[in-house]
């Protein structure tokens, strides 16, 4: 029978029955096939003392439920939690330190991850290294005797760098230190963090999970029992939750999952291949092409190589001058959704990046970033023909 499939399927399913089917029973009361959208403050109690496992919606919702039971399966983690934003998911994990512990942290972090840490968080007696987590041994060099945590993000944004998940799986467990995942430029079609020994993953479901670029939200997925403990204490003390209308988008955005990034992995290539070839381009920034530094990493660990990509114009005036002539090319900060977007790293998703620091990453004033849709690729290289013949 269907419904005793679904409850089962988690440990026998594959990646797209996956996505499309766990944690989504049918409902109980109805049958409907998709999850509703549980519109409630609260639930009313058989008898005193007695309910259905729902007490208050800060602290449990079905539908956020149904999402946080279906990002873990294809996390393949253990339980996961849905918070009102990435970066509330990512404020959820640094709750787990306390004053006095060191965070190690990859240097081209998104930059509400680097403001949060670096403006909020020292205030409170943390303190973080910020290192190319590509450098294994810059890695350990960075560890000290407080370092509670190794914080890591792979493919970086915009510059696009591969850190060796297994590598500093094990350098974190050597150190005692949980080893957080911040999985959300790859997908987990993509890349599973948590199969290569990562503790927690996270994820801005603003971008590929939710995929249409509708919804605000975040999670973090975990396999650890403390933490697990932990992490469902805080969502509820702190009260960060994702919504019931949001939760239920992103399930909607999941069952397309695998659809969505082959289609963004495809387009991600073939631009980068042909931004390659233009000779009005003088880098190009994406894993999946040989000459990237770490292609033979990116290879081991992803299954693609995602949809998005950088690349250099070499100056300031060149990149205002592809901006302003793309068409299809829509001007705009985040990424992950089904229509391509352009943007400027410099002044947009890393102006909170001071300048030093950006360019010690190698974000220049002439760096363009695209995240690759599903649109018709011909459609895409035209208009980015046509923009480069202005430059
Ligand atoms: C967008 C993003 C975040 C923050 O997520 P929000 O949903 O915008 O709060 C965190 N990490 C990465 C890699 C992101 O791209």
């Amino acid at each position: 029978m269907y419904r005793e499939w679904i409850v089962k399927l988690t440990d026998r399913a594959r990646f797209s029955t996956i996505c499309l089917h766990a944690g989504q029973e049918p409902d109980p009361s109805t049958g409907a096939i998709i999850t509703p959208i549980y519109q409630t403050s609260t639930y009313v109690q058989d008898e005193l003392g007695k309910h259905k496992g729902f007490e208050y919606a800060r602290t449990q919702n079905p539908t956020r439920l149904a999402l946080e039971r279906n990002l873990t399966a294809i996390e393949a983690g253990k339980t996961g939690f849905a918070f009102a934003s990435g970066m509330a998911a990512i404020g959820a994990i640094a709750t787990m330190l306390k004053s006095g512990d060191h965070v190690v942290v990859s240097d081209n972090t998104y930059g509400g991850t680097f403001r949060l840490f670096d403006k909020v968080l020292t205030r409170y007696q943390l303190s973080f290294s910020y290192v190319n987590t590509s450098d294994l041994s810059a890695v350990e060099r960075a560890f000290t005797p407080a370092t509670r945590m190794l914080f890591v993000e792979t493919p970086t944004n915009p510059v696009m760098g591969i850190t060796d998940l297994r590598a500093v799986a094990d350098l974190a467990h050597r150190r005692d230190a949980r080893l957080v995942v911040d999985n959300t430029f790859a997908s987990p079609y993509n890349q599973r963090p948590i199969e290569f020994g990562a503790d927690l993953v996270t994820h801005s479901t603003t971008k590929y999970l939710n995929g249409h670029s509708d919804s605000v939200g975040g999670i973090v997925v975990a396999v650890r029992d403390d933490d697990i403990e932990w992490l469902r204490f805080v969502q509820n003390a702190e009260g960060a939750i994702l919504g019931p209308f949001d939760s239920w988008l992103v399930l909607r955005g999941t069952k397309t999952l695998t659809l969505r990034m082959q289609a963004h992995n495809a387009n991600g290539l073939a631009l980068a291949q042909f931004l390659s070839a233009h000779q009005k381009v003088e880098h190009v920034y994406y894993p999946g092409l040989p000459t990237h530094p770490h292609h033979e990493l990116a290879k081991k660990q992803m299954r693609g190589f995602g949809g998005m990509l950088a690349f250099e114009l070499g100056s300031l005036d060149k990149a205002r001058t592809l901006l302003n002539s793309v068409r299809l090319h829509a001007l705009a900060e985040s990424l992950g959704g089904v229509e391509t977007l352009i943007s400027h790293p410099a002044t947009m998703t890393h102006a909170s990046v001071p300048a030093d620091r950006r360019a010690a990453l190698g974000i220049t004033e002439g760096m363009v970033r695209i995240s690759a849709g599903v649109e018709d690729i011909e459609d895409l290289r035209e208009d980015l023909a046509q923009a480069l013949d202005r430059v």
